[in-house]
């Protein structure tokens, strides 16, 4: 990946454009604090909603997009053959009102969105299936039992659901038995003596990590460990699609969506404000901004400039600090019906092929599909080598590792779908040590307070984590324009 420092200077082109804007901020009508949003997924979105909530005054807010929609990885695309959903992106929504608060839920809730509960913990392992502690015991002995109830109970001492729900926020105090230790992921896991008890922990968490355990923390292993059980959370999806949460967020909030728009430098001017450039088409404008926030994913802040030394060196030790890519790859398949009713009764399983993945059963989000949807979710090395291989070559092995328990899919295959998500998500959310609050969401606090950042990647890879780092953006942005009124 290119590296921030990589800047070149700015064209003669800019200062027309410059000149361009400060016509145009002189315009009457113009007064309202003017507000950038780079990036239109969910942390754009949010940040946009929540800051239109709790302004208290008008603001001109623009949500730059460089995509030609709006979502981000939220994504729920139709088949060509049938008009049938899946999810292409984000799969569910962790609840955590089990716990405690859980503002994500909350806002899903106020947006009148009906919600459907998802859940699973079968594991198929070379064909056989392990869905609780007998069937472990029986396909691995009863040593392998006693050494699974000994590291869950370890685990569960060691994180407990409220260090679980808190961790990523400034309030976390997690036991020092997780966040002192400097040792990867697997590491700990080498506490478990028996192999193949490894193997299924592995299993079924390699999916939701999207990484190996060398490339993790002990902390985010556990938290992806824990999850499985529903005293730490539970999981939810979106009625007609998840996709319906940007889309519900778009259409309540009063801002410029400019689709297409995609951002490439961003410089404090002379004036104080921040220069945005950006392009629509291959055209090449500017514009000022009174605040800018950033809303993009780790992976695509080196593709955007940001001028001006301090600025530059505060994104360049940020993006350094958070670079732990992680990397997914979704293949959805439809079916002519789903062949395997009443032999999976869960939302999805995980399987040990493709060095574990995740399967999901689509069609469990309908109450009575006509036709089956089976998406697999492979995470971590096997996303990246996978990814490699042709769509076609795809489709062959996800059949070929349909377990035979749930019949055979090949005679009802109909379409297959593939989404690449290389260096989408990340390893170690939060970093290897944990920033303060507004250091994570205001890397240059001196020069250039004005600009903020909102990212998962500040707390735990996750939506929650994307919402409360756009309630802790635009609760600032609020305050200050509140302030200046
Ligand atoms: C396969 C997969 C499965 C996942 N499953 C879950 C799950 O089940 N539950 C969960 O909570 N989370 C899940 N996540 C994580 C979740 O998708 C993210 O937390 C969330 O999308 C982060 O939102 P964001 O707005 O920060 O980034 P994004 O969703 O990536 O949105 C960023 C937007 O910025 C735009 N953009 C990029 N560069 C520019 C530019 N220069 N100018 C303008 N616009 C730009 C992009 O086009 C994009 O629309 C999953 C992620 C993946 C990839």
């Amino acid at each position: 990946m290119n590296s921030l420092a990589s800047a070149p200077t700015i064209s003669i082109e800019k200062k027309a454009a410059t000149r361009r804007v400060e016509t145009r901020s002189q315009e009457p009508g113009r007064q309202n604090p003017k507000i950038a949003i780079v990036g239109g997924g969910p942390g754009g979105l949010m940040t946009a909603y929540l800051l239109q909530k709790k302004a208290g005054r008008a603001l001109s807010i623009s949500v730059f997009e460089a995509a030609d929609r709006l979502g981000g990885k939220i994504l729920t695309p139709q088949f060509k053959m049938a008009p049938v959903n899946y999810e292409a992106g984000a799969a569910e929504f962790y609840d955590y009102s089990p716990v405690d608060e859980d503002p994500l839920k909350e806002l899903i809730q106020e947006l009148g969105l009906p919600i459907t509960k998802m859940g699973g913990n079968g594991v198929s392992l070379k064909g056989h299936w392990i869905g609780n502690l007998d069937d472990l015991e029986a396909h691995l002995g009863p040593g392998a039992r006693q050494q699974w109830v000994r590291f869950h109970q370890q685990t569960r001492d060691r994180m407990t659901p409220l260090d679980f729900y808190l961790s990523g926020s400034e309030e976390s105090t997690p036991s020092p038995k997780v966040c002192d230790s400097r040792d990867s992921f697997a590491e700990c896991l080498k506490s478990i003596e028996s192999g193949e008890l490894r193997h299924f922990i592995k299993t079924q968490i390699h999916s939701d990590l999207a990484t190996e355990p060398e490339c993790t923390n002990v902390e985010y292993g556990l938290q992806n460990y824990v999850m499985n059980d529903p005293a730490y959370m539970q999981l939810f999806g979106i009625e007609g699609g998840n996709e319906r949460l940007p889309q519900e967020l778009v259409r309540r909030t009063r801002a410029d969506f400019r689709l297409q728009h995609r951002v490439h430098s961003i410089e404090k001017a002379e004036s104080g404000q921040f220069e945005i450039c950006y392009s629509k088409d291959s055209d090449k404008q500017y514009e000022a901004f009174d605040y800018v926030v950033i809303a993009l994913p780790h992976d695509a802040l080196p593709h955007v400039r940001f001028e001006g030394h301090r600025l530059q060196a505060a994104m360049q030790s940020h993006y350094e600090h958070y670079h732990h890519p992680a990397h997914y790859l979704r293949l959805t398949l439809l079916f002519r019906s789903p062949f395997w009713q009443g032999k999976l009764n869960d939302s999805y399983c995980m399987l040990d092929d493709f060095g574990g993945c995740c399967l999901y059963d689509e069609s469990s989000r309908l109450v009575e599909p006509e036709f089956g949807v089976l998406g697999w979710l492979l995470g971590g090395t096997e996303a990246i080598e996978y990814s490699k291989l042709s769509d076609s070559q795809l489709f062959e092995l996800a059949l070929n590792s349909v377990p035979k328990f749930l019949g055979d899919a090949r005679p009802h295959f109909m379409e297959g779908r593939v989404h690449r998500w290389l260096n989408a998500v990340n390893a170690i959310p939060g970093g290897r040590t944990s920033r303060p609050i507004h250091q994570r969401h205001c890397p240059e606090p001196v020069d250039n307070r004005e600009l903020y950042v909102v990212g998962d990647y500040l707390y735990d890879a996750t939506l929650n984590g994307v919402l409360d780092s756009a309630d802790y953006v635009s609760s600032g942005i609020a305050a200050a324009v509140h302030f200046e009124s």
